[in-house]
């Protein structure tokens, strides 16, 4: 952009040195592509001092501006050293995303345009709709399909829900929950908190939702399932919801989702699958039949933060019925009608499938990520991910200090620490310690959680930086780290953590 000192400046927020503005732009710009492609050179995560803490604190409100300049040096100080450590190679944590150079730059370019994205006679319409239908095409769902990018898988699930809700109690809108009889959602105990929350914000209350137990590989026992919808109907409830899960958060395992699409549909019900990482399986040749079935549910919840590797915050919902989208969440007051010509044409086709009114620019991102990389590499992506759980399982099972807690079926792995002098109950605060320590020593950032009551480290690789060596260090510093525990006794030994 040129210096343009001529021209009446008529805003207070636009720069009045276009060049100087430009200088600092692109300083940040080299920086910002120096800070990823270093990014080995740093730990996954260390912890943020407290005096950077107290620094937030005490600070005024800025009632006065300053330079950019000052402002950046700020950032650089005490923002960007602090990060959650996502986009490290040896970050395997709860279940995000890297983010990639090219998604970067597509949140710059999107916010360049700034663009409000209701719907409205305007290109990221066309992109938003695109990326649609390149997403319900690679999941084999019907051509007629539709959908709507939200703010991430939560989000995603909740819509869904909402339109299940909706289609069983159709005058719900008018009259709210109070003359239906008890509603109820069926999901696998493995199901995400997402399940209780919506539930909970769907005025149905945490009881409507029905945890199914599972088998040995983490699956909804079907026989169980059809038992308590039975049970429920007997009872006066109504039932509207069967949630199949495509990768559980715990350990990655997938229901059968062929056999809960024909229970949905033998009960009548409303077949939704969160596959929040799981339906992104499908984008590995190698590795799409670990989510067979799911195209055959009425609606489908993923995170493209997630496995896709596209830069927070992106999830997508996809329905079978375009018209009970609408039927739940549409209005038109008089201020968005649709004009039929202008701007207008169509100004709510996005807000009228979802509860955001005013929207980003999300596509701009998840299409230039599709474009640029091609989805054979991200697919390809996605199953040296899996592969590299797998090395991990035989890894952990050829130890004698390491023990896997469930079988790996796709990208997550839980494991833990063992030693013949430590009995099952220490060995919970024992792994717990490991953790803690992986963590802090900056080697990796695993999470934890518990398998059937079991403590265990647990990894989920949506990681395309991550490498065999990573894994492989991580594995040999947990047996390094417990071995000198177990040797100094350098562990609680009381055992009353047995959860986390
Ligand atoms: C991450 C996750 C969610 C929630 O998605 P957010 O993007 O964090 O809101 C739901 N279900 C599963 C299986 C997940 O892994």
């Amino acid at each position: 952009m040129e210096a343009d000192t001529e021209a009446p400046k008529d805003s207070l927020l636009d720069p009045s040195d276009w060049g100087a503005f430009a200088a600092t732009a692109h300083r940040m710009l080299d920086d910002a592509l120096s800070y990823i492609r270093k990014i080995r050179e740093r730990p996954p995560w260390k912890a943020v001092p407290q005096g950077i803490k107290d620094s937030f604190l005490i600070e005024r409100t800025p009632l006065k501006g300053e330079s950019i300049d000052r402002v950046y040096e700020d950032f650089k100080e005490r923002i960007l050293p602090y990060p959650t450590g996502n986009i490290h190679p040896r970050f395997w944590g709860w279940v995000m995303g890297t983010g990639t150079p090219v998604s970067m730059l597509a949140e710059m370019l999107a916010a360049t345009m700034n663009s409000h994205v209701a719907g409205y006679d305007q290109s990221a319409v066309l992109v938003e709709n695109q990326v649609i239908r390149w997403l319900v095409e690679l999941l084999d769902y019907p051509v007629t399909a539709s959908g709507l990018l939200v703010s991430g898988g939560t989000a995603a699930n909740l819509h869904g829900l909402a339109m299940a809700r909706n289609a069983a109690a159709p005058n719900l809108r008018r009259d709210g929950i109070r003359n239906v009889p008890p509603l109820y959602v069926y999901a696998s105990q493995e199901t995400h908190s997402w399940l209780r929350r919506s539930c909970e914000l769907l005025g149905m209350g945490e009881s409507a939702v029905r945890l199914v137990p599972v088998d040995a590989a983490q699956r909804i026992l079907i026989d169980e399932l059809t038992l308590m919808i039975g049970r429920d109907r007997r009872e006066g409830g109504l039932p509207i919801c069967i949630v199949g899960n495509a990768g559980t958060v715990n350990t990655g395992s997938t229901d059968d989702l062929e056999r809960l699409a024909a229970v949905a549909k033998e009960e009548r019900l409303w077949f939704h699958v969160d596959g929040a990482f799981g339906a992104l399986a499908k984008w590995s040749p190698m590795h799409r039949g670990l989510v067979a079935g799911i195209e055959r549910a009425d609606t489908i919840a993923l995170d493209l933060h997630k496995w896709p590797y596209v830069n927070y915050e992106v999830g997508c919902i996809l329905f079978r019925d375009d018209a009970q989208a609408t039927r739940t969440f549409s209005l038109a007051p008089s201020y968005l009608r649709a004009a039929g010509r202008g701007i207008s044409a169509d100004p709510l086709h996005f807000a009228d499938r979802g509860v955001q009114l005013s929207r980003g620019f999300r596509a701009l991102k998840v299409w230039m990520m599709m474009k640029t990389y091609g989805i054979e590499a991200l697919g390809a992506s996605i199953g040296k991910n899996i592969e590299q759980a797998h090395y991990a399982a035989r890894y952990i099972d050829a130890h004698s200090r390491l023990e896997l807690l469930a079988p790996v079926s796709m990208n997550v792995v839980c494991l833990r620490y063992v030693h013949p002098e430590v009995n099952a109950c220490d060995l919970a605060s024992l792994n717990h310690e490991i953790l803690i320590q992986v963590q802090e020593r900056g080697i990796a950032v695993p999470s934890s959680t518990t398998v059937g009551g079991t403590y265990a480290l647990r990894l989920a690789i949506t990681n395309h930086r991550t490498t065999l060596d990573d894994i492989r260090a991580f594995l040999d510093a947990t047996v390094d780290i417990g071995n000198e525990l177990v040797l100094h006794r350098a562990y609680p030994v009381t055992a009353e953590r047995s959860a986390e």
